[in-house]
C-alpha cells in the first residue's frame, strides 16, 4: 500500500456510504452480485445504501432492479439511454451528497467482499481508496498492452498529478472528495484522473481483479481510444504545445533554407511553396495556443483546489 499525500486529521462531514453500481445488460450476474453484495453490507459497521444505476439496458436488468429496490437499503436509477460508463457514474455521484461512495462493477470481476476493507482505509484518513490490480492475466493480450500504452501515453503527457496504474473504477471515494468532484461538474473529465488531479489523500490496496462471472464485456478497442482521448483533451494541452514547437523550428529552419537559396540565386517556386506550408502551420500552432487558452480558462476544474472542508 501506498499514499500519495499525508494522512488528515479533519472530520468527515458523515460516517455513511453508497455503493454505485453501473449497469448496461446485466441481468445474467445481477442476482448473484446482489447476494454478495448485501451479504457483505450486513456486517459493514457504516450506514450504507446501494444505488443501481442503469445504464440504458435493453434486457431484463431494470426489471431485475426494480425488485432489488423493495429493500429499503436500494435504489435505481434508470437511465433514458445507454449513455456510456462514465457518464453512468457521474449521474451516480450527481445522486449522492454528504456521503462516501464506492463505485463497483456488478459483473462479479470487483469482489464485493473487499469493501470492508476500504472501508477501513477511509477510516484511517484515506480520502481516496484506489484497488490496484495485481495482475491483469483474466484480461485478452489485446486488452493488456492497449491498458500498457495507455498509462504510458498518460505517463508523456499528464505531469502535473500522478495517474496511478493499473487501476480501474473500482475505488472509495470520500465525502470531501465527492464534494469536490459535484462541485466542479467536470462532464468532460475522466473520472479516475479527475480524482487524482484532486490531490487529496489517497492510498492503493492491491486485489485479484476476477474474470467475469456471467454475461459480456461491452469493452471494444474503439473505447479505449475514446478513453485515450477523452483524457488527453481534458488534461493536457501537451499535444498543442508539441505542434507549437515543431511548426516554429521548422518554419525557422525552412526560413534560413530559403534565405540561403535566395543568396545563392537559387530560389525556385519549391521553395516559396514550401515556406507558405511552413507559414501556414504556424499559423495553425498559434490559433491551437489559443484556443488551448480558452480550454483552460473555461476548464470547471480550478487552477488549484484548497485542503478538505476550508472556507
Ligand atoms: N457499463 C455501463 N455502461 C456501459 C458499459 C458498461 O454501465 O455502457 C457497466 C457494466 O455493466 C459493468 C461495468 O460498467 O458493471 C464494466 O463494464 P464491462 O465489464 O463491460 O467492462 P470491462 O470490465 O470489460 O472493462
Ligand atoms: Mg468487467
Amino acid at each position: 500500500m501506498t499514499s500519495s499525500a499525508s494522512l488528515s486529521s479533519e472530520c468527515r462531514p458523515t460516517d455513511e456510504l453508497t455503493i454505485l453500481v453501473p449497469c448496461f445488460n446485466e441481468q445474467h450476474v445481477l442476482i448473484e452480485f446482489h447476494t454478495r453484495l448485501m451479504a457483505t453490507i450486513d456486517h459493514l459497521n457504516v450506514t450504507t445504501e446501494v444505488l443501481y444505476i442503469n445504464d440504458g439496458s435493453q434486457d431484463r436488468t431494470a426489471e431485475i432492479l426494480d425488485r432489488f429496490s423493495q429493500d429499503p437499503r436500494v435504489r435505481s436509477l434508470h437511465l433514458s439511454r445507454n449513455f456510456g460508463k462514465e457518464a453512468a457514474m457521474r449521474a451516480g455521484i450527481n445522486a449522492v451528497q454528504d456521503r462516501a461512495v464506492i463505485i463497483i462493477d456488478c459483473d462479479l470481476q470487483d469482489p464485493p467482499e473487499l469493501i470492508p476493507l476500504m472501508v477501513q482505509e477511509w477510516h484511517k484518513g484515506y480520502e481516496i481508496v484506489n484497488m490496484q490490480r495485481r495482475s491483469r492475466h483474466c484480461d485478452s493480450w489485446a486488452k493488456r498492452t492497449a491498458a500498457r500504452l495507455y498509462y504510458a501515453l498518460m505517463d508523456q503527457l499528464i505531469d502535473d498529478f500522478d495517474v496511478p496504474k493499473q487501476v480501474s473504477d473500482f475505488r472509495l471515494i470520500g465525502p470531501n472528495a465527492l464534494a469536490a468532484i459535484r462541485a466542479m461538474d467536470d462532464n468532460a473529465g475522466v473520472l479516475k484522473l479527475l480524482v487524482s488531479w484532486l490531490g487529496y489523500p489517497s492510498t492503493e490496496v492491491n486485489y485479484d481483479r476476477k474474470a467475469r462471472q456471467a454475461g459480456t464485456t461491452k469493452w471494444t478497442p474503439l473505447s479505449l481510444l475514446d478513453l485515450c482521448a477523452d483524457s488527453i483533451l481534458a488534461f493536457s494541452i501537451r499535444p498543442l504545445r508539441m505542434y507549437s514547437y515543431v511548426s516554429a523550428i521548422s518554419f525557422v529552419a525552412g526560413t534560413l533554407w530559403v534565405a540561403g537559396a535566395a543568396t545563392l540565386g537559387e530560389l525556385t517556386h519549391v521553395h516559396l511553396l514550401v515556406l507558405s506550408i511552413l507559414l501556414l502551420c504556424l499559423g495553425t500552432a498559434v490559433v491551437g495556443e489559443y484556443v488551448g487558452r480558452v480550454l483552460t480558462v473555461v476548464s470547471p476544474r480550478p487552477d488549484s483546489l484548497r485542503r478538505r472542508n476550508q472556507p
